[in-house]
């Protein structure tokens, strides 16, 4: 089997293709190689090896060992250098690199094949003793702490402690003594903890070093950063081991990492960072504040002419924004990496509109990139436009890099630790650090917003938010940071830990104390791409709305209906005026304590106005659209009191005594209330609330009718279980909605179905379907019944089904993401039945999988009608939609063609 891929001279054994094989990283360097750019030479070990190496035991494949040896031999033949060579030496760097970008999670090892002998070779052949020892001190302490775990901390109080010692700041005022006096230190530390003398074998680093990239793969926050991320089902990391080429060889020397178009705004404008005589991860680390490109052009022209060039080569290659690393070594360019760049979704959303007026790709195309993420992400705040600039100036602290934009508002917490203690207590913090580290990336995620003091927009902290869409600021430079003092000092002023800030992640602006945000305007091109995704689907797309406000949004959303109004939340809460609530829920109340049929009635004669005013602020919510109402649900122990003060207070205002209060809430008290006397078994029980409701209904849509609302009812009964009980719940409602609208003298088109919650209503779908006009997938429920999962306490433990570093039972979630093997099977089986009995069948899902995008394309290749999801998810599902049908066309290309889908 063949393990390893070389690339060197113009020639690569890989192609950009083999993303999945030789990671991204890997596939970029050979593919690059390919189309003739300056890359150094080198060899990836595949991801299959990595695979092998943690299904083994952590024991490489046969024949590994050979194929790296020759390998090395081939790279110091087209080098002209050996490695660990006393004279002129060949330094590799060893870096892991995954099918998709996991920035800073796994390790990188670089000046590899340095020892005591080597390092004066590269002293002598550079002519330059200081870069040498600088050269070697890093990769002693990077092998130290990567290859044998020991704490980085440590490691650089030593080096603080030397710069102390020499008086001097920068790294760059180091000597070449200090940096020997610094090799030694590190060595004897590395002796002191291991018992061991520092490896002075190139051969025995090199297999250090591929263990600990391998080992990488499953550490706790690359392991964290793919669940997070939804990464699954990938092999491994690949490991590159690249010949060295050295941006810190001096003035005429450097790297950088640039994009090909401006990942936060998407415009085309050649975007990144530079550090003139500096080494590797030094831009991503953001040690030092780098330098724009635009800097670089002058100081650099004609490298800067080269990379334009490259710039242009690379995005039409691979059609889509790419991030790239480079070095400049003496004057010298070199590429070192390409990926496709992480970007914000407004940069999203423009890349793909302008790509495809430019001609670079297909609407199809544009279409694929786009994420349920990155919609949601449209979505996030920015500083009310009504607070006075001034208010806004005065509290003004300071100033850092606009890396991701957005606002956000929180209490300021030094730590990432703390900021994952805080955030679960409940509280919104900002995560403010000197600088970020993958260590840190539990705090980022759960913090409303990132503040660093240094670094540029291509530093961690950077790269990570935006890949989030999370607001933050870097490189602010102002900050002085008291880790152990827990606090900030910033022009004069100081943040406390605890104490609240504002950051304005558009214009990098930071801020003292709370501030009020709104939600943004919608980028241009995110109309432009959501009406091709609109063309595109053949999915309907309803909201689950229960109000005349969120029904309004949710067609602002692009929500052609509503899949889902419960009525049970109009019992609580009058979301017209919210003053006057307590009427409805006494006016509930007084209907369950009801001991007889009559009062009952009397208690629901007062609940029907209410139901009535919500039900016509929905239909002319959603005037032309159908509006799907579900009738009463969850068990009525939820609308009682359960405290003796509360029942004392209820039975006073409905007039009984607070025992018949108290024994009627002991009566619903339940065992298994999901699967208790809920659904449409409270209307089988008490009919008149069923009578009520639909009455609400049909005179509501009556009066709109009238008023000019074009109005299309849809009255749904949940949880049923068979033909029978739909039949006797549908002829009920008839009988009162057929009386009304006689009575009215008009006419009026309505329909009865029901929810599919039940695993028995779904296998006997055939026969539902004789009685229901309708389905719709209730999967909430479904999925608890099909599971046997309480949806209410399962979260406890399901996160260790999902773990892959635990049982890793479920890729996903079944809550969020359908589980599309055991329910959908039982859905598509509904589905065949039911259109079996009625072929016009109308079908939906109102579960929460309508606004989860995988669920959305199982819903489409299952054949429904709609999905119905929650406002905020609508453009979610109709994205999805889209989606769905282009790689279901692309599939059936693939088939033809007999070629993989392109999918990005
Ligand atoms: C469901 O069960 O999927 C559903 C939509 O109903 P609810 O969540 O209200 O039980
Ligand atoms: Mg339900």
């Amino acid at each position: 089997m063949k393990y390893v891929y070389f690339f060197g001279g113009c020639k690569a054994e890989g192609t950009g293709e083999m993303k999945e094989l030789l990671g991204g990283k890997g596939a970029g360097l050979a593919e690059m190689t390919r189309i003739g750019l300056p890359v150094p030479a080198g060899f990836t070990i595949t991801t299959e090896a990595c695979d092998h190496y943690f299904k083994h035991s952590r024991r490489y494949p046969t024949g590994l060992r050979a194929q790296v040896s020759a390998n090395l031999k081939r790279l110091e033949r087209v080098t002209r250098k050996t490695l660990g060579d006393a004279k002129d030496p060949l330094l590799v760097s060893v870096r892991s690199g995954s099918a998709r970008s996991m920035p800073g999670m796994m390790e990188t090892i670089l000046n590899l094949g340095l020892n005591e002998k080597s390092v004066q070779g590269l002293a002598r052949a550079t002519g330059n003793e200081r870069f040498a020892y600088d050269a070697f001190r890093r990769f002693v302490q990077m092998y130290s702490s990567v290859v044998i775990g020991l704490p980085k901390d440590d490691l650089e109080a030593r080096l603080r402690a030397l710069k102390t010692k020499l008086g001097v700041k920068d790294d760059t005022q180091v000597s070449a003594v200090g940096w020997r006096e610094l090799v030694g230190q590190y060595k004897a530390y590395f002796r002191e903890k291991t018992h061991k003398e520092f490896p002075e074998d190139p051969q025995e680093q090199l297999w250090g070093a591929i263990g600990a990239v391998f080992s990488s793969w499953m550490a706790e926050k690359a392991v964290t950063y793919r669940r997070v991320e939804k990464i699954t089902g990938l092999l491994g990391t690949a490991v590159n081991v690249v010949q060295m080429v050295f941006g810190n060889s001096g003035e005429n020397s450097g790297t950088g990492v640039c994009f090909t178009r401006d990942p936060s705004t998407g415009e085309k404008s050649f975007y990144g960072d530079f550090l003139i005589n500096a080494q590797g991860e030094d831009v991503v680390a953001g040690i030092r504040t780098p330098m724009h490109l635009n800097e670089m052009a002058k100081l650099m022209p004609k490298v800067y002419k080269q990379l334009e060039h490259v710039r242009k080569l690379l995005e039409t290659h691979y059609r889509d924004m790419q991030d790239m690393e480079f070095t400049v070594e003496d004057g010298t360019l070199y590429m070192l990496q390409t990926r496709v760049g992480k970007r914000t979704p407004t940069a999203t959303f423009k890349m793909a509109v302008d790509m495809v007026r430019e001609g670079l790709i297909a609407k199809e195309e544009a279409l694929l990139r786009v994420k349920s993420e990155d919609i949601e992400r449209l979505f996030y705040p920015v500083i009310d436009p009504a607070i006075s600039r001034r208010d806004l100036t005065q509290r003004r602290l300071a100033a850092g890099i606009n890396a991701v934009p957005g606002a956000a508002v929180g209490r300021a917490v030094f730590s990432a630790h703390e900021a994952e203690e805080w955030a679960h207590g409940g509280e919104k913090v900002i995560l403010v650090r000197r600088e970020t580290s993958p260590e840190d990336v539990g705090g980022m995620f759960v913090a409303q917003g990132i503040l660093t003091a240094t670094g540029g927009k291509s530093s961690h902290a950077a790269v990570v938010a935006r890949g989030w869409g999370k607001c933050c600021i870097v490189g602010c430079e102002q900050l002085d940071i008291d880790y152990d003092g827990k606090l900030m000092r910033v022009n004069g002023r100081k943040v406390r830990q605890g104490d609240w800030i504002t950051l304005d992640g558009s214009d990098g602006g930071v801020y003292e104390g709370q501030t009020s945000l709104v939600m943004p305007k919608l980028p241009e091109a995110y109309d432009t791409l959501m009406k091709w995704a609109d063309e595109t689907r053949r999915l309907g797309v309803r909201t689950n709305a229960d109000t005349p406000q969120d029904s309004r949004k949710a067609r602002e959303m692009g929500a052609e209906g509503i899949g889902l109004c419960r009525t049970e939340h109009m019992f609580f809460k009058d979301f017209e005026d919210p003053e006057r609530s307590i009427d409805r829920q006494l006016a509930i109340q007084e209907m369950i304590v009801a001991d007889s049929s009559e009062a009952r009635r009397k208690a629901l004669a007062k609940l029907l106005p209410f139901q009535r005013r919500d039900f016509i602020g929905i239909f002319k919510a959603m005037d032309g659209c159908p509006v799907t109402i579900r009738l009463i649900d969850p068990p009525l122990h939820e609308f009682v009191p359960h405290d003796r003060a509360k029942q004392e207070e209820l039975a006073r205002k409905i007039g009984v005594d607070v025992e018949v209060v108290a024994r009627r809430v002991e009566q619903l008290r339940e065992a298994n209330p999901m699967l208790g006397h809920r659904g449409c078994r409270l209307a089988i029980t008490y009919p008149e609330i069923l009578e009520m409701q639909v009455r609400a209904i049909i005179e509501a849509a009556l009066e709109c009718q009238s008023g000019g609302v074009k109005v299309l009812p849809e009255i749904m009964h949940p949880l049923t279980l068979d033909r029978k009980e739909l039949q006797i719940l549908t002829d009920a409602t008839r009988r009162v909605a057929d009386e009304i609208i006689a009575k009215s003298g008009r006419k009026l088109h309505y329909l009865v179905g029901t929810m599919i919650e039940l695993p028995r209503a779904a296998l006997l779908a055939d026969q539902v379907a004789e009685v229901a006009e309708f389905f719709s997938f209730g999967t909430n429920d479904l999925t608890q019944t099909v599971m046997g999962l309480s949806r209410d306490d399962a979260g406890r433990f399901l996160p260790d089904y999902v773990d892959e570093k635990k049982a890793g039972i479920f890729k996903d979630d079944p809550f969020q993401t359908l589980d599309t093997q055991g329910v959908g099977l039982l859905m598509k089986w509904a589905i065949e039945r039911g259109r079996a009995t009625r072929p016009k069948l109308k079908i939906g899902i109102c579960g929460e999988h309508g606004g989860d995008a995988a669920s959305v394309v199982f819903c489409h290749q299952a054949g429904m009608d709609y999905v119905s999801a929650s406002p905020f998810r609508v453009p979610i599902a109709r994205l999805a939609a889209a989606q769905a049908v282009i790689e279901e066309k692309l599939a059936k290309k693939s088939k033809r063609g007999g070629k993989k889908s392109r999918r990005p």
